[in-house]
């Protein structure tokens, strides 16, 4: 009775044993295969089924079989005896004995109808696709899902199916997944949403709905993309983009403002929903529009990196009209969406208002320098006279009336005579800084001859303190001589001057070429400076000795320092006490 029964069910059933050998078929089972049952027992079950090469295949589904797994149905292709090929769902099912030990798996095929295979066909495309693939039917419910979808939300396709499309997305973006839904029949769209998973966890999505028209009705396909990586990456950007201090612009070659950052809208007093989609030129004074737009098509056609302050004077201005200068520097960005520029902009506004104040003050400084210049010539140049008629009243006195002095008389006169003689010195000293600078000419100096002809100059001195000089090969350069080798001269002087006691001192000089630039060094093996002295031993009349101790005006140093700069280089000194100094000065190229 029951072999009747299933002899003549309309569904075809096979039953295989364990190898996947058929060892029973019903009547709908052999017409389906176009098969006499007598020849199907016995045939290997794969020799007349193909299965999914994308899905498990007889040894898989063996195994599921034997630890009792519950199993979907099977889309299947089976091999006619008349080459024709047929596409059928399959169901199978284990078949215990009387222990309950499972012998053998009974099969049920059923041939899929038109649009089951519409619908199978639709799956396969769906398994392909990337991202979560979900249909749903006019009624929101879901109908289809692909893999994607139950790795990415986690519920499996059972779970899924029949529900609605809203449970994969969080209550508050329900509403606008909706207006889009209603949308999208007309236009596929893309939104960016959040995706909800089966534990209640978020992430986002970006969700494009498009209407699929079939024989059995509309539906709608949501392909739903994970877009964390992408919404991370994006973060970095912005965040790289709004921690940068200088403000910052993208816009395509049509100067339309894609992005901006919040630097822009502190800088330009714009908001960034007024400047986005906006033309760039809003930030350009109306007068040099044209001129921007020329700029712009001629940047997007060579595309190169302009870097800042490429000494172009530019000015911005500001949504309350205000014009500013601005640096710019401009880098071409290709992207998805074609060519763009990245402009980096700075407000240089208060830069220029400190290098104004800087240039105005230097003016003022170079103005009163000039005047006490003046002042120090006229000074000591008048003070000359009244103090000559003062030396030679002394020498008169000391030469036809000496012998009337007592004692006291001839040391005050001996006083006198030393004291006019150092103010002499001093006048003389005033005098020739406030000449240097006067009358200037360059010429080609040879610093060698120069070097020769002071040591000539300085014979008897090197001489009386046992000095030895050494010095390298030296440059030409290009200066004035007479300042040059008073320079020199000061240095080497002083060099031998402050020696200690006991060591005969010894200098050397170098000079070494440096970018733009040479640097002198004149060193020496005396009695050093103390470092809080660095500095002052350059200002006119600043000793750090008294006459007894070292002869001197203070004046050789600030000299040497004026000579310096006026050829445009630097003067400083490294010194250890009791060990030695070297003064460095550099003399541009
Ligand atoms: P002066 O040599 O007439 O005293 P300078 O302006 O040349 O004036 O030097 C100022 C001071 O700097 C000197 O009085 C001295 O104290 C210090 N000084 C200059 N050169 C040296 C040196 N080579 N070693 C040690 N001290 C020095």
């Amino acid at each position: 009775m029951i072999e009747q029964l299933i002899n003549n069910a309309q569904d075809a059933i096979i039953c295989l044993d364990l190898k996947g050998i058929i060892l029973y078929c019903n009547k709908a089972a052999s017409k389906l295969f176009d098969r006499e049952g007598s020849s199907l027992v016995g045939m290997d079950y794969q020799s007349v089924t193909t299965f999914d090469p994308h899905k498990v295949g007889f040894d898989q589904l063996r195994e599921s079989i034997l630890f009792n797994e519950q199993l979907p149905p099977y889309i299947q292709e089976i091999d006619r005896r008349d080459s024709k090929k047929e596409l059928v769902s399959v169901q199978y099912s284990p078949v215990t004995d009387q222990s309950g030990k499972i012998t053998s798996i009974s099969a049920i095929l059923r041939k899929l109808t038109q649009s089951d295979k519409v619908a199978s066909k639709a799956q396969a495309l769906v398994e392909t696709a990337p991202d979560a693939m979900v249909i749903i039917n006019t009624v929101g419910q879901i109908v289809l899902v692909n893999a994607q979808t139950e790795n990415q939300f986690g519920y499996t396709k059972d779970e899924l199916l029949g529900c609605e499309l809203e449970m994969l997305i969080p209550d508050k973006y329900i509403s606008l997944l909706k207006k889009n839904q209603e949308n999208c029949v007309s236009m596929g769209q893309v939104t960016e949403l959040y995706g909800k998973r089966k534990d209640g966890s978020t992430f986002p999505v970006e969700i494009s709905l498009s209407p699929l028209k079939t024989d059995d009705g509309l539906f709608v396909s949501a392909a739903i993309r994970n877009i964390t990586d992408r919404k991370k990456a994006e973060n970095k950007f912005k965040g790289l983009l709004e921690s940068a201090p200088d403000a910052i612009i993208l816009a395509d070659k049509h100067g339309d403002i894609q992005l901006v950052n919040e630097q822009v809208v502190n800088i330009f007093g714009y908001s960034k929903k007024e400047l986005i989609g906006n033309k760039i030129e809003i930030l350009v004074p109306m007068r040099y529009h044209h001129r921007h737009t020329n700029h712009r098509d001629e940047f997007f056609h060579s595309a190169e990196t302009r870097p800042m302050a490429s000494g172009l004077e530019l000015s911005g201005v500001r949504k309350s009209g205000e014009e500013f200068p601005v640096e710019i520097s401009l880098s071409p960005l290709e992207t998805e969406d074609g060519a763009l520029a990245i402009a980096v902009i700075r407000d240089t506004s208060e830069k220029a208002a400190v290098k104004k104040e800087l240039q105005d003050f230097n003016k003022k400084l170079q103005v009163k320098n000039k005047e006490l210049e003046q002042f120090a010539f006229v000074a000591s140049h008048d003070l000359q006279e009244p103090l000559q008629t003062v030396m030679s009243f002394t020498d008169f006195l000391a030469e036809n009336y000496s012998h009337q002095f007592d004692e006291t008389g001839i040391k005050s006169m001996q006083y006198i005579t030393e004291a006019t003689g150092r103010m002499r010195q001093l006048i003389k000293g005033l005098l020739d800084y406030s000449r240097i600078g006067r009358e200037r000419t360059a010429v080609e100096v040879n610093c060698n001859e120069l070097l020769d002809n002071i040591k000539i100059d300085l014979s008897s001195q090197i001489k009386n303190e046992n000095a030895t000089i050494h010095s390298t090969t030296l440059p030409h350069i290009k200066g004035n001589a007479t300042e040059l080798r008073l320079l020199f001269q000061n240095l080497i002087t002083n060099a031998i001057k402050f020696h200690q006691n006991l060591t005969p001192p010894e200098v050397w000089i170098d000079a070494r070429r440096e970018k733009g630039h040479w640097l002198f060094s004149v060193k020496d093996n005396g009695i050093g400076i103390e470092k809080k002295y660095k500095e002052r031993i350059f200002i006119i009349f600043q000793r750090l000795h008294n006459r007894n101790s070292y002869e001197g005006t203070g004046i050789g140093l600030a000299h040497c320092q004026k000579i310096v700069e006026l050829h445009g280089g630097k003067i400083w000194v490294e010194s250890e006490v009791g060990k030695g100094s070297i003064f460095y000065f550099t003399i541009p190229n």
